[in-house]
């Protein structure tokens, strides 16, 4: 699209279930209140506010006299510094004293039918036992403890009883190799880890003990490895003197645990990020300002009531899973989901019938989802009661408007709102996102900035603000907030290097936007993605959009190369729907079919100079693209790929290499 193609889209109302559904939204009922409550937030009343705010949603073990410090400038943010918080309090205790029976997790086990609700009170008790277990390890205060474990509900339990005696915990991927997980554990030096025999995902076991030895063959420093016995498999490794029983261990010790009395800037986590640009950044949130954010949002984007029953189906590895599984919910003191299985284990009706069995009011998922569930049919979706949805969120990549319509026909059925929410590993709670009852969407736009923050786009050349509509800039804000990661681990010069330093006073996402004529934002990818064909400047995310609403096509993936006549050319690497029929041996046909629904909607500057129908795309192991892989195959430099360690499928790579060296 050109940019004021953005302004042509139309919106789509404020859905039946967030205008008379028995719960009132938070903020609505249109954009005037959205507008009216956040020019509210901003400006010369945004700290009064916010510390309105942390009152309100959070318990203060001491109270906080200032609000704000630091700058962006100065690259020495903190918030509520003489506050003393406890995020493990703050998630279990309040609710569990209030009402220990509450549902506090929904634990949807690999195997359907094995599901499990685990309450405050007993969530209290394993966050005590695991907390002393800790403890007695000789964890304290400002330690680290890496988590490599599987999505079952002890693991939430680990993050809690970490924070509950100020240890910052360090989760790896369970999909993560024993290399990748070795250099993450070194990084932040370790001594503890915790980990379970084996997980298990869609059927199959994943060694994750075995994973654990090797990496730790690596790994000097770590003295204790506690094994949450969760398959009861026979066959785990143990080394003697430092591998203990989760359940052995919990027996020893009492079943309560007191909370530790810790600053609101002592660390909570670190977050190695997803990989998709490169070598991952060990981010680093602290505790008041990441545990506002994340309750505020959920509140707020999610509209979350207090009998709701939230389902984020990110993996705890990611920013996603620590923000929307754990520690937003449970601030908030809702039920929230642990999905162990995948959406197509036993069948691509997974994700529905567990809405369905749980009546769960809020499903969180990301593009690559549901664009695999789009591919395979909407039949799998039919069966499901999903009455229960108010609010569905997509968050990760742009979301395609064909995806984002999917969703909206199959799964909210018309009466359900759909929010974009964008944030990163970074910013801690999601930035940019419509507020359900107030917004209308556009599909494919993240929409509005969220409550307290202030953005901007910039000209990247010159860093100049870019006023009006049908501009298009680098994503950046002004202000910081409380939520925002202090710094890259043990590097505090990347971490100003890399988000501070590129425009002196904001900070930097690295993304690239749009804003349209009613001041939505398009976010249209990584700064890096985007292309220039003759003074043309293309996002990715509209090319791939405009491949993916032909019919047979699955998902694509789109990236610049040098061109002698137009600066840079456009490749696209498309996958395709299973049941759509082409001849194999005549794959021009379809290519320059291909060509042609791009020229169609987007015009004939944007023409895919090559297409490359491939069986699947490199992605991070949480789904996103990797763009910068088929960046460096095009311009041939295949043998130097960089940081790969956060690549999902590592075949694929050569599936590419091949079918670009064929084309040649
Ligand atoms: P790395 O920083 O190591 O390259 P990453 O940026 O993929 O990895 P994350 O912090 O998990 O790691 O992802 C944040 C990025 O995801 C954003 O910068 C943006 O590019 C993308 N993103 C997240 N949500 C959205 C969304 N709703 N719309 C568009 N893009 C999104
Ligand atoms: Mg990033």
């Amino acid at each position: 699209m050109s940019n004021a193609a953005y302004d042509a889209v139309c919106t789509h109302p404020i859905p039946p279930r967030m205008r008379n559904g028995t719960e009132v939204p938070f903020i609505g009922p249109n954009f005037e209140a959205y507008k009216k409550a956040h020019a509210e937030t901003v400006g010369p009343n945004a700290d009064q506010w916010w510390a309105q705010m942390a009152r309100e949603l959070l318990h203060w073990d001491r109270p906080f006299q200032t609000i704000r410090s630091g700058s962006f400038k100065t690259g020495d943010i903190a918030w509520f510094p003489e506050g003393y918080i406890n995020a493990s309090y703050n998630c279990v205790d309040r609710w569990a004293f209030e009402d220990p029976n509450k549902t506090a997790i929904i634990y949807e086990a690999d195997e359907p039918g094995n599901h499990k609700y685990i309450s405050y009170g007993e969530l209290l008790r394993e966050v005590s036992r695991v907390a002393n277990v800790l403890k007695r390890f000789g964890v304290t205060k400002g330690d680290t403890v890496s988590v490599y474990m599987p999505m079952t509900w002890q693991a939430v339990a680990a993050f809690l009883a970490c924070a509950r005696i100020g240890a910052v915990h360090s989760a790896v991927f369970p999909g993560f190799s024993s290399e990748a997980l070795r250099d993450r554990i070194n990084d932040c030096r370790s001594r503890v880890v915790l980990t379970a025999d084996e997980g298990r995902r869609g059927g199959k076991a994943i060694a994750l003990k075995a994973l654990a030895d090797k990496a730790l063959e690596g790994c000097p420093h770590v003295e204790h490895v506690l094994v949450l016995k969760h398959t009861g498999s026979e066959n785990v490794g143990w080394v003697a003197g430092r591998d203990k029983w989760w359940h052995e261990e919990s027996a020893k010790v009492p079943n309560y645990c007191p909370p530790e009395l810790l600053n609101s800037e002592d660390g909570l986590f670190i977050l190695y990020t997803s990989g998709s640009t490169g070598k991952p950044k060990g981010i680093m949130h602290t505790i008041g300002g990441y545990l506002l954010g994340a309750a505020l949002s959920v509140k707020y984007v999610f509209d979350v009531h207090p009998d709701d029953r939230f389902g984020c189906m990110a993996d705890l590895g990611w920013i996603t899973g620590h923000t929307y599984l754990v520690y937003g919910p449970l601030a908030l003191g809702v039920a929230t989901t642990v999905f162990e299985s995948t959406p197509t284990y036993p069948t691509p009706a997974r994700f529905w019938e567990t809405v369905d069995r749980h009546r769960l009011t809020h499903f969180h998922t990301a593009p690559t989802a549901v664009r695999l569930l789009r591919r395979l049919g909407e039949s799998h979706v039919q069966n499901a009661d999903l009455s229960s949805l108010r609010v569905i969120g997509s968050v990760g990549e742009p979301i395609n408007p064909e995806a984002w319509h999917w969703l909206n026909d199959h799964v909210g059925r018309r009466q359900a709102a759909i929010v974009d929410t964008f944030f990163q590993t970074e910013t801690g709670s999601i930035v940019v996102s419509p507020l359900p009852g107030a917004i209308e969407c556009k599909p494919g736009s993240a929409t509005v900035p969220f409550l307290g923050h202030e953005y901007a786009l910039l000209d990247p050349v010159t860093g100049k603000e870019l006023e009006g509509s049908g501009v298009e800039g680098v994503l950046v804000f002004k202000n910081t907030w409380p939520s925002i990661a202090r710094t890259v681990w043990q590097d505090h010069n990347r971490w100003l290097d890399v988000y501070l330093r590129p425009y002196p006073g904001y900070f930097y996402t690295g993304d690239g936007a749009v804003r349209d004529k009613d001041g939505y934002i398009w976010i249209k990818g990584r700064v890096d993605d985007v292309i220039n064909i003759s003074g043309h400047r293309l996002s990715t995310a509209e090319i791939e959009s405009a491949l993916i609403l032909y019919d047979g096509v699955a998902e694509a993936a789109v990236i610049g190369a040098n061109d002698e006549l137009t600066g840079q050319a456009v490749h696209a690497f498309v996958t395709l729907k299973r049941e759509f029929k082409y001849d194999p041996t005549d794959e021009p046909a379809l290519a320059k079919e291909l060509v042609l629904q791009v020229r169609k909607v987007i015009g004939p500057f944007a023409s895919p100079k090559k297409i490359y129908i491939t069986p699947d795309l490199p992605k991070t192991r949480s789904g996103k693209i990797m763009r910068r892989i088929m960046r460096k195959i095009i311009a041939g430099e295949g043998d130097q790929l960089g940081d790969l360690s956060t690549l999902a499928e590592p075949g694929v790579v050569d599936v590419i290499k091949a079918k670009v060296a064929a084309s040649a």
